[in-house]
């Protein structure tokens, strides 16, 4: 190997964790090297086609994992420049306070992390005005205290979804705007990036609007000389030095060719799945169960959400182009009549026949899928799943990955769907009145009504990080505790997961990440 190949930091992955360190450390002149399996998405009229997206999977990767019986799992995940972000809703929240501290469900207990909310502030705060955010602090019932206000108002209701606004409130719930990280100015529409689309979750943004890792932060970090970019290298294996603390070189398959590179900082950021993967597949004589892997943490504890797409159809038609903009936390924490938290409502991108094709949809008696595509309210449900050591990503001995999850905690998730159930027969129309809500039906049948295992997209978990080396791989700082030089910065170190989406969550803890390698590497 030359010289030529040592860097200060290499971070692997560029997604929310990866993309947000590199931006974090770009201006301070380190030589550092991201390492990223896949390509930019290619910028093509298919990234704004529903078919192309849902129904033909045009950018998921064709990767095959197992899943606990053996069976061949197509994960819904991607590989990119910017990972999952070219690709999520942008719907940016933070965990709520008491997420960081221990939680009793119905189903179990959700751990305490091993910093408290008042140490992720600072950097929620960061990422929010990094990433552009669009929101109202006030709102959300179960928002936490934050240091300063979102820089961007809140992306408006349009008709329809601020009628359905006003009916819940009516009802006595507080429904609120979601926090999102598209760049739409609504003063002025003609100077705005966002044209406010159709087809903004689940798709990459023709135009650059929307704020994901690559946009915001990777190529900003490449603007720097000392930051550099290898795409279509798979990182196979990390091997450690004499020593075994600390990882010597980092082993990739770049366009089928194998290279070696080596830093003083080695940050992983594969995602949960493909980070517990790498780390499981690089054990050695000295890390038999894996790298960081004394405790036997590495790839359990594997979460996913609870969620589910359900569409409200109504009598009237929904017209929405953009409809990701509201959102309900009135359940989190639980209700008068159930003590246990619930989980949060809020919506997917208005779905389209093409959309519900791919779904296995249940058709409504005396709907087609397009009229159901027409009068739908699309709602997206999550709940927190419970840490659990046998759901786990683990490596078959043809080297295969396997996903093993049995769900739990689905009494909360039940219970919020009988919540919206019940908001939704109180909302009104001035032609139909009460009688315009027709019901709720799920977007596909798989798993009781609830999305697959195939729908990894807030996976994480899998890489925990703690305070106790007998019960986590990483430390504090997300530094494994049994080596000197390596580091986790994506989901995987999530002890517990809340029941919002993850990415700020993730792009906050890059950043405070990064705060410590800079200190150390001063
Ligand atoms: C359709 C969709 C909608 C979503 N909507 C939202 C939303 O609205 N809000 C929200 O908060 N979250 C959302 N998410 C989830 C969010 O995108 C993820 O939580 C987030 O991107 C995870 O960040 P990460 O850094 O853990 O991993 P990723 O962003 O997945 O990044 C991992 C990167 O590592 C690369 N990689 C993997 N293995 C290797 C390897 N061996 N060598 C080199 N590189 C490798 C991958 O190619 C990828 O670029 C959504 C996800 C999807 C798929
Ligand atoms: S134009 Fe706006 S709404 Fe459409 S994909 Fe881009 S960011 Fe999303």
């Amino acid at each position: 190997m030359t010289t030529n190949n040592h860097y200060d930091v290499i971070i692997i992955g560029t997604g929310a964790g990866g993309g947000t360190l590199a931006y974090k450390l770009a201006p301070s002149g380190k030589k550092i090297l991201l390492i990223e399996r896949g390509d930019y998405v290619p910028r093509e009229k298919d990234n704004w086609s529903t078919r192309a997206v849902n129904l033909e999977a045009r950018y998921n990767t064709k990767e095959a994992w197992r899943d606990v019986d053996g069976k061949e799992l197509h994960p819904h995940t991607n590989y990119y420049v910017g990972g999952n972000t070219k690709f999520y809703g942008a719907a940016l929240f933070r965990l709520r306070k008491e997420d960081f501290g221990e939680i009793r469900h119905h189903g179990g207990i959700s751990p305490a992390w091993p910093i408290s909310y008042d140490e992720l502030e600072p950097y929620y705060t960061e990422a929010e005005h990094l990433y552009q955010v669009h929101g109202n602090r006030g709102e959300d019932p179960t928002e936490p205290w934050a240091s300063a206000p979102y820089k961007y108002p809140a992306v408006s209701h349009e008709q329809r979804l601020q009628h359905l606004h006003d009916d819940l409130e009516r009802a006595g719930l507080k429904p609120f705007h979601v926090p999102l990280g598209i760049r739409i100015d609504e003063k002025n529409a003609r100077k705005s990036l966002c044209i406010r689309c159709n087809t903004c979750d689940g798709h990459p943004c023709l135009l650059g609007a929307k704020s994901d890792a690559q946009t915001i932060c990777v190529d900003p970090a490449l603007d720097h000389e000392n930051v550099s970019l290898v795409t279509n290298a798979k990182v196979l294996r990390l091997e450690t030095n004499g020593n075994a603390r600390e990882v010597s070189k980092v082993i990739v398959d770049r366009n089928g060719v194998r290279e070696a590179y080596s830093g003083d900082v080695v940050v992983v950021s594969c995602g949960a799945v493909n980070s517990a993967a790498l780390l499981l597949r690089s054990a050695n004589d000295s890390h038999p169960n894996g790298l960081a892997n004394g405790s036997d943490v590495v790839g359990r504890h594997y979460m996913g959400h609870i969620n589910s797409v359900l569409m409200a159809l109504s009598k009237c038609p929904n017209p929405t182009v953009f409809q990701k903009t509201l959102a309900i936390n009135d359940f989190y924490f639980g209700s008068r009549e159930w003590d246990y938290p619930m989980g949060h409502i809020s919506f997917v991108g208005k779905l389209d026949a093409d959309t519900l094709k791919a779904g296995a949809p249940a058709i409504a008696p005396g709907w087609t899928l397009d009229l159901m595509a027409k009068h739908s309210l699309d709602f997206w449900l999550t709940s927190e799943d419970l840490p659990d050591p046998n759901n786990r990503v683990t490596i078959d001995r043809d080297g295969q990955l396997r996903v093993s999850y049995k769900l739990n905690n689905v009494e909360g998730h039940d219970r919020l769907k009988a919540q919206l159930q019940k908001a939704l027969k109180q909302t009104n129309c001035d032609v139909h009145g009460h009688e315009c809500h027709q019901g709720l039906f799920a977007r596909n049948l798989y798993l009781g009504q609830r999305l697959p295992l195939a729908a990894v997209a807030h996976q994480n978990g899998t890489v925990r990080f703690g305070d106790d080396p007998k019960t986590s791989a990483l430390d504090r700082n997300c530094k494994a505790h049994e080596l000197d030089n390596l580091y986790v910065v994506d989901a995987s170190f999530f002890p517990s997961s809340g029941a919002v989406n993850p990415a700020l969550t993730i792009m906050a803890n890059a950043l405070r990440v990064g705060d410590h390698l800079l200190e150390r590497m001063k």
